[in-house]
């Protein structure tokens, strides 16, 4: 099953689901922590920029078949855990909600499940729940965002009609109004500080519109002020390598090389190359500078970087139908991994130069300029692709990592996460990005980035940040996303230290290696552990869960994961904040051990003696083992328990032994609870009495 959020419907079959959706859309989460028998095995992972509890992990995870009735569902089980906990996390207001989004199971046959936080059943933009179970049913953990004190009036004064016809307006001040297409607005609690790099306590209810251009990367989300019609902030759609978003078909000897069509564009237009087409020859304009063809290069590229995640964790391409682009597009078809390859092209805007660039555009295509067509570009946009669609928004549709902040820079952060891996996977070992372009000759250090070694490399921000209280981090809201591209080292150079271990900020982290690296960052992604805007913090407390449903809580892998998460800052409030830093308490992580396991293990008994369909005399001595302590009792008649002990008692020293009649057969139990309650029991039946 792909990755992104599925219907209840699609995982759980039968009307039972169905019943659970309805009654708990109707109920609101208690508002008082309930005292738990096992309070203490819950561990929370608070956000120090607001104090939020942002992860809750069961630290004595485990996946027992026999601990959960079966018959339970899912989401009665993960609402059992909410109503313990709903207020730890924040969620508790008069009109505040947690309502089942949606669920999906993992390969490991995890389970799960998206709540949205909601207030007067208006879903609160970027925020949420996702409750993480076991197989089995038991919850292992939660993680999430939810907007604290939200105060009101949840009714929109303009009509969805009208935010639409105010973000054209918008729209029309920056791009083309050709081919211009735009989605049902969507009503949202919005509030800026979970995008900006300043927390804000001011709550607008917005319409979000959606504005993009069919055949273009020109994609653009507007949220507009419900009440007074204001544009309260918008944002980026595309996902490119530079600051801004750029447009094709602006320039007249321009070449495309489209797959698939050859009618997109009134322009000179290259046929590029299918599924399964022979090579293309080069083409005498496009590929004169390179001397190499940039579709059949494109083309193997996608091929390598669709089959790492295939051959790695099972994913079929990006979207539920295997590729990239949207049902119904001509096109940019679903399940077509199409891209576009550019000698040149220009801003629609302001008709400026605008390569080198490459970029997802948000909504069916991957596109580059051929100076910088490489492996880890490929792979880089490739997953910006896959985040868009693995992170859904509160409505279920894909959404990604906002493209704003720290969201932003997580999202940048995953994709050259992924094109190492994807670059590594097709054997090359380093940890640079773009060294391999023909755009490096021209960059010092010839790359654009260097995960193992961040502060070494410069864009036009800066020199980039190796921690999140380093002077290098960016905070200007309005360049480059407010440092998308330039803070994304912090969480990147995270994953190197991860997989390949090392001494930094007072932190010694041991290697855990790629794989599992990667694997983390990948069911991270995949699994709802991060929701729209989750930002530095929330990025800790979901890799951090993550790690511990996949290897264990306190296992050695996720105190590596831990303190080089706590090593590059990612727990802290951040330079931004405007709140000091600390140094990272990592000898704690490596000190720190699981709570004694409590013991759910029953009893095991046999009995040797008398056994089943046999004969029995009252003087028969009961044998019989018992592997843990104890208190063994036995009994003939059910129920009527007598104090036994292997090897001594008689048949005859058991209460009820002379109610049984000489030549009827009885039951012989035997039984034993250990000291944490455990039951254990045995029995061997049909046993003829013969003697008293
Ligand atoms: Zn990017």
């Amino acid at each position: 099953m792909s990755g992104i959020i599925f219907r209840l419907r699609q995982i759980f079959s039968g009307s039972a689901a169905f019943y659970v959706i309805a009654t708990f859309m109707a109920s609101t989460v208690a508002s008082t922590i309930a005292t738990s028998a096992n309070a203490d095995q819950f561990k929370q992972i608070r956000s120090p920029k607001t104090n939020e509890v942002i992860a809750i992990q069961n630290v004595l995870t485990r996946n027992d078949s026999t601990a959960v009735p079966t018959q339970t569902s899912p989401f009665s089980q993960a609402q059992i855990f909410l109503d313990k906990h709903a207020a730890e996390l924040g969620a508790p207001g008069p009109y505040q909600k947690l309502t089942p989004r949606g669920g999906k199971r993992d390969r490991r046959g995890m389970l799960h499940l998206r709540y949205n936080q909601t207030y007067s059943d208006v879903p609160i933009f970027g925020s949420g729940v996702t409750v993480h179970l076991h197989p089995d049913l038991n919850v292992s953990s939660a993680s999430g965002k939810i907007l604290q004190k939200i105060s009101l009036n949840p009714r929109p004064r303009i009509t969805p009609k009208k935010a639409l016809r105010l973000a054209k307006i918008r729209w029309h001040q920056k791009y083309h109004s050709t081919g211009v297409q735009a989605r049902r607005p969507l009503l949202y609690v919005f509030n800026q500080g979970s995008l900006l790099h300043q927390a804000s306590t001011r709550n607008f209810l917005v319409w979000e519109v959606q504005i993009f251009r069919r055949r273009s990367p020109e994609n653009m989300y507007y949220y507009i002020d419900a009440k007074r019609g204001r544009v309260v902030q918008e944002l980026s759609g595309a996902q490119n390598l530079k600051r801004r978003v750029w447009d094709c078909g602006t320039d007249t000897g321009q070449y495309c090389y489209l797959d698939k069509s050859t009618t997109v564009y009134s322009k000179p237009i290259v046929l590029g190359r299918s599924e399964g087409k022979p090579l293309r020859p080069l083409h005498p304009k496009i590929d004169k500078a390179s001397g190499s063809n940039q579709t059949n290069l494109v083309y193997d590229m996608l091929g390598k970087t669709y089959n790492y995640f295939k051959y790695t964790f099972g994913r079929k391409g990006c979207n539920p139908q295997g590729g990239i682009g949207i049902v119904g597009d001509v096109d940019f078809p679903a399940n077509t991994t199409s891209a576009v390859t550019y000698l040149n092209y220009y801003s629609s805007h302001d008709y400026s130069k605008l390569c080198p660039t490459a970029f997802f555009d948000g909504h069916g295509a991957l596109w580059f300029c051929t100076e910088i067509v490489a492996l880890d570009i490929v792979g880089h946009e490739y997953t910006h692709a896959l985040n868009h669609y693995a992170i859904s928004d509160s409505y279920g549709f894909p959404s990604g990592l906002k493209y704003q902040g720290e969201s932003g820079a997580l999202n940048e952060a995953f994709s050259d996460i992924f094109a190492i891996a994807i670059k590594n996977y097709a054997g090359s070992n380093n940890w640079l990005i773009g060294d391999q372009t023909r755009l490096a000759a021209q960059l010092p250090g010839r790359a654009l980035r260097n995960l193992s070694n961040p502060t070494a490399y410069k864009n036009r921000l800066g020199y980039m940040p190796d921690r999140f209280h380093s002077d290098l981090v960016w905070c200007n809201d309005s360049e480059d996303f407010g440092g998308v591209h330039h803070n994304m080292s912090i969480p990147s150079y995270a994953a190197y230290l991860m997989a390949m271990g090392g001494q930094f900020n007072g932190c010694n982290i041991e290697a855990i290696g790629r794989t599992k690296q990667e694997a983390i960052f990948f069911y991270t992604l995949t699994n709802g552990y991060l929701l729209p805007t989750s930002n530095f913090n929330h990025a800790y407390g979901a890799l951090v869960t993550a790690c511990g449903d996949l290897y264990g809580v306190n296992s050695h892998t996720c105190k590596q994961v831990t303190k080089a998460l706590k090593a590059v800052e990612m727990d802290q409030p951040g330079k931004c904040s405007g709140l000091p830093g600390t140094r990272p308490d990592c000898e704690a992580v490596d000190k720190s051990t699981d709570p004694p396991q409590p013991d759910l293990r029953s009893p095991s008994i046999s009995i040797f003696s008398p056994r089943s369909g046999k004969k029995a005399r009252g003087r028969k001595i009961i044998r019989f083992s018992n592997d843990e302590t104890s208190n063994p009792h036995c009994a003939v008649i059910k129920g009527r328990w007598t104090p036994c002990k292997n090897g001594v008692t008689r048949l005859r020293n058991l209460r009820g032994w002379k109610r049984i009649k000489i030549g009827k057969r009885f039951t012989l139990y035997v039984r034993d609870i250990d000291q944490a309650g455990n039951i254990g029991s045995a029995l061997q039946k049909r046993i003829k009495k013969i003697g008293r």
